[in-house]
């Protein structure tokens, strides 16, 4: 059985104070009897504390992004061992905005992928097509692409490791959401081609979430698809109401 999840990215969002405000919020009004795992995704300087605020709680921690080396002179980035260090088991991988304002290509994003399970962390791997790929009739050529560039390298041992979350460009941080058809559409499609490269126990099992514009008013809509198995949410990951009507949805 996969597991549903719904994943809070706040990006570069929230001092240490604001963290902590949101995370009292977060344990307060989240609901700890459904089943579905809760994930949120402070920023690096506020991990290692949102990690201890957390720990007797259902809601786990993630890391945005990390580099791939090991260690060495590499200014202002993070490693997977400095993660794992502070009791993070998961990370987010390729998101769009990694992809677009840090330049990361697909080959980046397979070496991220690699550090990421060698130190046993969880990835949480985004990928999505852009606006005129869709337009030009391309979303799926992209997306099978980025799979097979950016995370097919790895082993099939690997994918209990692996979290994958369609994000269509178009619909990040715009209030455009993909309805919750074509949310159905490209799973079915993601869910598919991991068939085909890995069989069908890894595609059946592995939790495919959707990402973009995730609100309160569309979230019970697009998890009710069949393909669908969570969110990762951002902009409303930030108020608290919001991100626990979206756990309810599930
Ligand atoms: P959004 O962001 O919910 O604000 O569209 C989603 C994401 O970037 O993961």
């Amino acid at each position: 059985m996969r597991q549903k999840i719904v994943a809070g990215n706040w990006k570069m969002n929230k001092n240490t104070e604001e963290t902590e405000d949101l995370l009292n919020e977060l344990i307060d009004k989240l609901p700890n009897d459904k089943d579905v795992e809760i994930i949120v995704a402070p920023t690096f300087v506020n991990l290692s504390s949102a990690v201890n605020h957390l720990e007797f709680t259902n809601i786990q921690v993630a890391a945005q992004n990390m580099h791939q080396a090991e260690s060495g002179a590499f200014t202002g980035e993070i490693s997977a061992d400095m993660l794992k260090s502070i009791g993070v088991n998961t990370v987010i991988l390729g998101h769009s905005e990694r992809r677009a304002i840090f330049h990361e290509t697909d080959a980046i994003i397979s070496f991220k992928v690699d550090a990421a399970l060698k130190h046993d962390l969880r990835v949480i791997f985004c990928f999505g097509e852009e606006l005129k790929d869709r337009q030009n009739k391309q979303h799926f050529n992209i997306v099978e692409n980025q799979l097979r560039d950016g995370l097919f390298q790895i082993d099939k041992s690997a994918w209990e490791n692996i979290v994958l979350a369609y994000e269509p460009v178009w619909a990040i941080g715009t209030g455009e959401t993909a309805s919750p058809e074509q949310a159905q559409e490209m799973h079915e499609f993601i869910r598919e081609t991991v068939r085909k490269a890995f069989g069908s126990d890894i595609a059946e099992d592995v939790s495919i979430l959707y990402g973009g514009s995730v609100k309160p008013e569309n979230a019970k809509e697009i998890f009710g698809k069949p393909d669908v198995d969570g969110g990762l949410i951002g902009g409303a990951a930030l108020k608290a109401d919001d991100f626990a009507a979206i756990v309810n949805a599930i």
